[in-house]
């Protein structure tokens, strides 16, 4: 079919489509989120920083692709690239590629920790690949993690991620059915921004423990100063790895991500979202000795770290994630960003205190989230005793007035999103704050 008839060709109704999708797909969605009947969409095209769904509704979009789209759904820049790449090769295995290699030369520059990298498929890959080698390069099995924190979707990462009530720590559990027993004792829990239960639990379990594992900002919770270098200075003294998961926070929160950002830096850090630029990329980057240990020549060795997957520097996401982080990389880029962001909370404060709601704007840098609380939240159990049902009501309104945000889940601003996509969202803010008051 030639290119013309496929753009001409007519999108399906949406009621056509979800029946479809409630015939194919559990809960007809893609995998963690189904929103409810009334303000469910399914989205035909992306411009920008606005979604356009399959009956022509237009949404503002804050959820930016979960965070892989700094740039928005289309940069030119990144359509070039994939387009040029596309031409060239679509995907290649077991040999290396000339996109690959030259994303990687970019990303040793980039990331601070970075000595050596791996790439991987996804972020969750990433987090599970980092965790095997801090278990192979010290031969202990224990990771501690923090409640609340987020690393993907593979058996490990399903500990106290979505927690409901305090934990007894450093005991995890599982938040799915299918994670096997036995890997509950190989995960801790603390929580985020508790530097005394980590010492004790590290006081404790420390020789068994192989890895700290931190969201440097734990979904939309900021590290309280000292945190971050505590974490560092315990792991040093335990002889533990300290893993940052920068799959969100890399290249957004600045182009250094977080180890620039807060001026840390751990032995391992895992990407992915903007790292792919859209695509299916993440990688693994950090110290040579460790990273190192996935060496093909070390097979056979017991410290050697198994890595290996069909779209491991897949070159279409490669050439997107290139093409995206050197956008990134124009002067002030994450400036104007972090400041146009915050002028943003601010205004959309001044909506919420008119309205005389208990609410606040948890946000900063390109990170935001209203909570039904009275302070920015220290942990999760603080974001679990916020006022949910509340926030989530909100956010439902917001979606009918064509914001589009994940009820009650992290959200972000892009560098697309233009003055009239954050005037339409503060005005749908005053309309919704007044559906609900
Ligand atoms: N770590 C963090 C901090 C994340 O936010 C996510 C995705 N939301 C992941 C890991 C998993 O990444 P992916 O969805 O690409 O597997």
């Amino acid at each position: 079919m030639a290119e013309t008839d496929l753009l001409a060709r007519p999108v399906r109704a949406e009621t056509a489509l979800y029946e479809v999708a409630e015939r194919a797909l559990p809960g007809a969605g893609l995998g963690g989120y189904a929103l409810p009947e009334d303000v469910r969409f399914v989205v035909a095209e992306a411009r920008g920083g606005r979604l356009i769904s399959a009956d022509r509704r237009e949404y503002v979009d804050f959820v930016g692709g979960a965070g892989a789209n700094i740039l928005g759904a289309n940069h030119p820049a990144v359509v070039a690239a994939v387009q040029a790449q596309a031409a060239k090769a679509l995907h290649v295995f077991g040999t290396l590629n000339t996109a690959a290699i030259a994303y990687a030369e970019m990303l040793l520059d980039v990331i601070p920790c970075a000595e050596k990298l791996i790439f991987t498929t996804t972020g969750s890959e990433a987090t599970a690949y980092a965790m095997r080698m801090a278990r192979a390069f010290t031969g202990r099995d224990k990771i501690l993690k923090f409640e609340g924190a987020y690393h993907g979707n593979h058996d490990y990462a399903a500990f106290s991620q979505f927690p409901t009530g305090p934990a007894n720590y450093p005991l995890a559990s599982a938040d799915t059915g299918g994670v096997p027993r036995l890997l509950q004792d190989t995960m801790l829990v603390a929580p985020y921004n508790d530097l005394e239960v980590v010492e004790q639990v590290v006081r404790a379990h420390g020789h068994e423990i192989a890895a700290i594992l931190v969201e440097p900002v734990q979904r939309v919770i900021f590290p309280a100063p000292g945190f971050l270098e505590g974490l560092r200075r315990i792991a040093d003294q335990h002889g533990l790895l300290l893993i940052f998961d920068e799959v969100v926070t890399g290249f957004r929160l600045a182009l250094g991500g977080a180890q620039e950002y807060f001026g840390i830096k751990p032995d391992l850090a895992s990407y992915g979202k903007i790292v792919g630029g859209g695509g299916p990329l993440g990688c693994v980057a950090g110290r040579a000795d460790v990273i190192g240990l996935t060496h093909p020549g070390k097979k056979g060795q017991p410290d050697y770290a198994y890595i290996n997957g069909t779209l491991h520097g897949n070159p279409i996401a490669a050439a997107a994630g290139h093409a995206t982080l050197e956008v990134l990389s124009e002067p002030g880029f994450h400036e104007r960003l972090n400041a146009r962001a915050e002028r943003f909370y601010e205004e959309l404060q001044a909506v919420l205190d008119r309205h005389r709601l208990p609410a606040i704007v948890a946000g900063r840098a390109s990170f935001w989230q209203i909570l039904f609380a009275a302070e920015p939240p220290r942990n999760q159990l603080d974001v679990l005793a916020s006022d949910q049902a509340r926030s989530k009501a909100l956010d439902l309104e917001l979606l009918r007035r064509g914001i589009y945000v994940l009820p009650n889940v992290r959200r972000f601003i892009s560098a697309v999103h233009t003055d009239e996509d954050l005037a339409l969202a503060l005005d749908a803010l005053d309309d919704a704050c007044r559906a609900i008051s």
